[in-house]
């Protein structure tokens, strides 16, 4: 069932959001070669607990951490860890969720770290201009195809390819929520997008073929082809005026997509 959000829902989510925003902003800041991800892991928690919010995934279907890295290969939900070393030239996914008086959010970002090839950088620009055109999809009376439907068409006109394992999701009151928000889809197909749902939109964009594989460690999920990711993600509120951003430090309005690939 798709549980639609009050005026005053959005507004607590949209102030959970804000430290999120800060939080991805925070670590997107410190991420530097010869770091571990436990380190990047650390500096979450520690801002999220410092701005009185909860960091949602620590325990979230038993996550040992406050955050999920993911490293070049990786796609999602790669564990922290002390042995993990950051490198030059890596692309490390972080993914972040934070609870505040009892609603969640949920935003990623993939960072370059230093220096990063011509095709990874491509990467960035595509998933990040992906994610801008699934938010301009996410008007009311649209559908959850239409998001895919834009999501897609950006990735696969510039050669790469979307994930289909793993998907966006409604959020609120739960972490996950219905509906279910895949990266592809077909125009005015699933269900209608209306003011009050609110949605994590994030597309896992892979530079090969799309095929995933999940690791020993039962988390981590890699690309079957070993081709480099990236994972952009932002908690989105379907209002009458239009998508709002609710885990973006910029307002609203520029937040819309104005990146063409
Ligand atoms: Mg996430
Ligand atoms: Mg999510």
């Amino acid at each position: 069932m798709i549980q639609l959000k009050s005026e005053r829902e959005i507004e607590i989510m949209a102030r959970g959001g804000r430290i999120l925003a800060e939080t991805v902003q925070h670590v997107e800041q410190r991420v530097a070669p010869g770091m571990t991800t436990a380190d990047l892991d650390e500096i979450a928690e520690r801002f999220i607990r410092g701005k009185g919010a909860i960091p949602a995934f620590k325990g979230l279907y038993n996550f040992p951490a406050s955050v999920c890295t993911s490293i070049n290969q990786e796609i999602v939900h790669g564990i922290p860890s002390k042995k993990r070393v950051i490198k030059e030239g890596d692309l490390v996914s972080v993914d972040i969720g934070v609870r505040l008086d009892g609603y969640y959010t949920d935003s990623a970002t993939t960072v370059a770290v230093g220096k990063i090839d011509a095709v990874s950088q491509k990467l960035l620009d595509v998933t990040r201009a992906a994610l801008a055109a699934g938010i301009a999809a996410a008007t009311s009376d649209n559908h959850i195809g239409d998001i895919g439907a834009a999501v897609q068409g950006v990735v696969e006109a510039a050669g790469f390819s979307v994930v289909r394992e793993l998907v966006g999701h409604g959020i609120g009151v739960a972490f996950h929520e219905e509906p279910q928000v895949p990266n592809y889809g077909k125009p005015k197909r699933g269900a209608r997008l209306t003011p009050g749902l609110t949605i994590a939109i994030e597309p896992m964009v892979n530079v090969g073929k799309p095929a995933t594989r999940t690791m020993a460690d039962r988390w981590t999920v890699v690309s079957a082809d070993g081709s480099r990711s990236a994972h952009f993600e932002h908690t989105v509120a379907i209002t009458r005026d239009g998508p709002r951003v609710l885990t973006s430090l910029v307002n609203e309005a520029s937040a819309r997509p104005t990146v063409a690939v």
